[in-house]
């Protein structure tokens, strides 16, 4: 689904991304640990034409191959942005408009989806989560869990080939944590890929077939998350869990 090679990306003098490696195959989770300002944001941001890296190749199955050591025009980038979807550590609603219409905005606006079709759609993914009764109310009046299922469900109405999750859970109150985070889970079973920045390793346990450990810009390790946590291979791994396990 997603091949991603030598990524490299600096601010300034600051180099973020140290040449990055990642393959994601249909289906696939994979979850990526660190510790903060290793990098794992700009990943995300690099792999949703969010951010455009100084080096490297990136291709979404269906769509371009991006070679970033040359120019990438803005059309390419566009391209690459409608194949994922991120949910981000804050839901990022629209503060005025309804449940219902900031779900269909992106499939109206962006994608000319048939505004009957996107509500019909919308209401489906709704009652998916357990949010129907609330379509036409307004994001303050939900709770952060219900906010972040709400991003999630507008992630998921563009219809994206890759779901992106930048610590989806971090923000929230430590009772809402588990009600997202079984929402992503149910994603994963029924087979969406996805790649997820999290701290919540028992989630990473249960979800993910993969899990990178990044530090300092480069991906230090990687494995399936029993032999990460029981047996990571590297010293700077081991010492990262220790302190967050
Ligand atoms: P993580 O997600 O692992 O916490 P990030 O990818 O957010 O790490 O950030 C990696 C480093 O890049 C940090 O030092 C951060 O301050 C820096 N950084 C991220 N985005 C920018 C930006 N737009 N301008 C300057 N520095 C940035």
């Amino acid at each position: 689904m997603l091949q991603a090679n030598g990524l490299r990306k600096s601010f300034g003098d600051l180099e973020v991304l140290r040449s990055i490696d990642l393959t994601v195959r249909k289906g696939e989770v994979v979850v990526l640990i660190g510790p903060s300002g290793s990098g794992k944001t700009t990943v995300l941001r690099s792999l949703n034409g969010l951010e455009t890296p100084d080096g490297g190749r990136l291709e979404l199955l269906g769509g371009p191959a991006l070679d970033f050591t040359g120019k990438v025009s803005k059309s390419e980038r566009f391209a690459l942005r409608n194949r994922s979807a991120m949910v981000f550590q804050q839901h990022n609603l629209f503060p005025h408009r309804t449940v219902l219409q900031n779900v269909i905005e992106g499939p109206v606006q962006v994608q000319k989806v048939p505004k009957a079709q996107a509500v019909a759609e919308a209401e489906a993914l709704l009652e998916r989560v357990g949010l129907l009764e609330k379509r036409d109310v307004y994001p303050f009046q939900l709770s952060g869990g219900q906010q972040q299922r709400v991003g999630i469900v507008r992630a998921l109405a563009l219809k994206p080939s890759l779901l992106l999750f930048d610590e989806p859970t971090s923000a929230l109150d430590p009772e809402l944590v588990g009600d997202v985070l079984t929402v992503i889970k149910e994603l994963a079973d029924e087979g969406w890929t996805m790649v997820v920045v999290t701290h919540e390793l028992s989630f990473a346990r249960a979800a993910a077939d993969e899990v990178l450990f990044m530090d300092g810009g480069v991906i230090v390790e990687r494995s399936d998350p029993r032999q990460m946590f029981t047996n990571p291979r590297h010293e700077r791994t081991r010492q990262f869990l220790d302190r967050i396990l």
